[in-house]
């Protein structure tokens, strides 16, 4: 049986998921034929084995890493590792090995992404939902197409991979800001560009004369440090989701910035991404002028739409409508509709504000997200959507599965002594092993303070040889005598 046919913009991943799924057989049996080992790890966007794979589909390895992973990104911006990377008889350990993905100081950990308009409009024509590839692209946290936060849908460790895994639709639309909109078509034309140009070189040194353009060199060439740093936090804030990891902890983090420009370290693909889009973004704000005539006219078609699009909303049309004039989805509409604070009729969606604040209410009081999404009948995804979408609600929450945990453990500690009033510390931490040493980690003041008085060791009086010998000896001497 063959891989089925990519869909545009389909993971290799996406493909092999869907691949197990109509065989219907067992994942492992499927995984022994496609790549000869039935414990085999599939990335996600890191695929390997691809010589083996390829006999399954009608391309070659080498289209299949170009087109249907991410190995391109990693290997234009790990250039010391290309030859690795692009080898496609390697096995996915050696692969994830060479893309440095564990030496970077930091990484995401490895989720699904996907876009939930892409999803609906990728089941309405093609009649399944697939993974794509430009969502995989580490730290690209919005669609490029319809300006919405992606989902993440976390992989349980080493299974990545399993039937039916495909994006769930009918989830929660989260409009995303403007920068990370752009970040997200930024990122998908640099990829695709290098998809497209296998010899495109990448010179990290290069950037010190882009820097000195854009002001953020002294007339002796140094770079500022400061103000690049604090224009790279700036923008890290707003393109990625609050949990991201690849956020930059603080615009003080010089660090971060000596190993991206220097280009004697390698560093996650992601800092090149970050840079080389502040770089385009000061360029446009700076030098209009310089902005390539071709995507001006394009740029001027869109917003042409945009408020030809506004102006029928205004008017009272509905979405249906509204998109059959213009010529382009409901869903194009909808986000049109929400980046101009337009009331649409929200009915399909079942996020509405009153929802969220549901939502934001039950996620105050720490109760589990999946215990919320069962409640108000939405995913899990949505919810942790929602949550991370509020400030300061995640720590809150973080906070309070500690406080809770604390207060158990407490629990468990104090019934163990008022059941066994004569217990004594050994019997508690034998008994209640795992509260006794969290709390004596955690909350030692405590534990202390209700353990029972520790016992004190008995004195055993040491028998005074010296003294008995010379009782003794007396009496000896008496006995003797008489
Ligand atoms: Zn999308």
């Amino acid at each position: 049986m063959q891989v089925p046919k990519a869909q545009p913009d389909e993971t290799l991943f996406s493909r092999i998921v869907r691949y197990i799924s109509l065989s219907g057989l067992q994942k492992e049996r499927c995984l022994n034929t496609l790549v000869g080992n039935r414990r085999a790890v599939i990335h996600p966007y890191l695929t390997a084995d691809l010589d083996l794979i390829s006999r399954f589909t009608n391309e070659s390895a080498n289209y299949l890493c170009r087109e249907q992973t991410l190995r391109p990104l990693f290997s234009h911006f790990l250039p010391k590792y290309r030859e690795i990377i692009n080898d496609c008889s390697i096995g996915t350990n050696e692969l994830v090995r060479a893309c440095q993905l564990s030496t970077f100081r930091e990484h995401e950990p490895l989720t699904l992404k996907y876009c939930p308009v892409c999803a609906e409009e990728d089941i309405y024509n093609v009649g399944v939902a697939y993974w794509h590839c430009s969502h995989q692209i580490p730290g690209v946290d919005a669609c490029s197409e319809h300006g919405v936060w992606l989902i993440h849908q976390e992989l349980h460790e080493r299974e990545h991979f399993r039937s039916y895994l495909f994006p769930p639709t009918c989830d929660v639309k989260v409009q995303c800001s403007d920068l990370a909109w752009s970040f997200a078509q930024y990122a998908e034309r640099k990829f695709r560009s290098i998809q497209d140009n296998a010899y495109l070189q990448f010179k990290p040194s290069g950037y010190k004369n882009h820097l000195s353009d854009k002001g953020f060199t002294t007339f002796t060439g140094r770079i500022k440090r400061i103000e690049l740093m604090a224009a790279l936090y700036s923008i890290s804030e707003k393109i990625l989701l609050p949990d991201n990891p690849l956020r930059i902890t603080s615009a003080q983090d010089l660090k971060y910035m000596s190993s991206l420009i220097d280009g004697t370290y390698q560093v996650h693909p992601f800092k090149h991404l970050l840079l080389e889009f502040l770089l385009t973004q000061t360029q446009l704000s700076e030098n209009p002028d310089e902005h390539v005539s071709t995507s001006r006219s394009k740029d001027d078609d869109v917003k042409e739409l945009e408020t030809r699009c506004c102006d029928l909303l205004l008017n009272g049309y509905s979405m249906a409508q509204v998109g059959r004039d213009i010529g382009k989805s409901r869903c194009y509409v909808k986000a049109v509709a929400l980046r101009h604070h337009i009331p649409v009729n929200l009915k399909p969606y079942k996020i509405t504000d009153s929802l969220k604040d549901k939502v934001s209410r039950l996620a105050y009081k720490g109760v589990h997200r999946s215990t919320i999404a069962l409640q108000l009948g939405i995913s899990s995804g949505s919810v942790e959507a929602i949550i991370s979408s509020i400030e300061g609600l995640v720590e809150w929450r973080k906070k309070c599965k500690a406080d809770s945990k604390r207060r158990r453990y407490q629990c468990q500690i104090l019934r163990y002594f008022e059941s066994h009033p004569k217990g004594i510390r050994k019997n508690a931490k034998e008994e209640c092993e795992a509260a006794f040493f969290w709390l004596y980690l955690h909350n030692p003041e405590w534990l202390e303070q209700h353990l029972p008085v520790p016992q004190k060791t008995q004195h055993v009086d040491r028998v005074d040889w010296e003294k008995r010998d010379n009782e003794l000896s007396k009496k000896v001497c008496s006995i003797i005598e008489s």
